[in-house]
């Protein structure tokens, strides 16, 4: 049976297991590099980024996931989690670290710090349906690499680039586990199984 990890240091931990087993696959929390052994896939979630970096570090797991995720563990980062996936962020606090696993620059708090949560329809690229989302102090994508692929587009804030994947890594900035639609969910488990 697939396994995916949610990593459990900070964050909306319970509404990604909520998704996963709505998916019917078991998932397992985060808190130990050890624990990164025994899964197919992992999920980043919402929550603090810098403090999500921070954890990672008192907890030993900074090299440990990074290691996993380069070496090709499947990874969907929502919110924070995708800032902890960028390559670079553009508002990141003092000696913010990220996961770098997406060639892309992040903006946190893209939309406005006043703008605290919203919700919109999204274009969802691969077969350009749309996709309600909920989006809470959330990053977008400022600029991104070739070879990133543009998975949503949020035309109610001017197209912004707001879901993308490079190879096994896929970064939302909404918070996909509190809809009823769990595409991008099933989309994590199509790269682990
Ligand atoms: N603004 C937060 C950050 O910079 C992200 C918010 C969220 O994950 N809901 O980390």
């Amino acid at each position: 049976m697939t396994r995916i990890g949610v990593l459990a240091l900070q964050g909306d931990v319970r509404e990604h297991e909520a998704a996963l087993e709505r998916l019917g696959v078991e998932s397992v929390r985060v808190r130990r590099a050890a624990e990164l052994d025994s899964v197919d896939g992992i999920i980043i979630p919402g929550g603090e980024s810098s403090t999500i970096d921070k954890l990672l570090r008192a907890f030993d797991l900074f090299e440990p996931l990074q290691q996993r995720i380069a070496g090709g563990l499947p990874v969907l980062g929502t919110c924070a989690g995708m800032i902890m996936l960028a390559t670079d962020i553009i508002g990141g606090i003092e000696g913010q670290r990220t996961l770098g696993a997406i060639d892309m620059t992040v903006r946190r708090n893209a939309f406005g710090r006043q703008v605290d949560s919203s919700e919109v329809e999204l274009t969802w690229m691969p077969d350009g349906s749309s996709m309600h989302a909920t989006f809470i102090r959330a990053p977008w994508v400022e600029s991104w690499a070739e070879g990133v692929e543009v998975l949503a587009i949020d035309e109610a804030h001017g197209g912004a680039v707001v879901a993308v994947r490079q190879g096994n890594a896929i970064a939302t900035s909404f918070h996909s586990e509190i809809s009823d639609d769990d595409r991008v969910h099933a989309l994590l488990i199509d790269l682990a199984r």
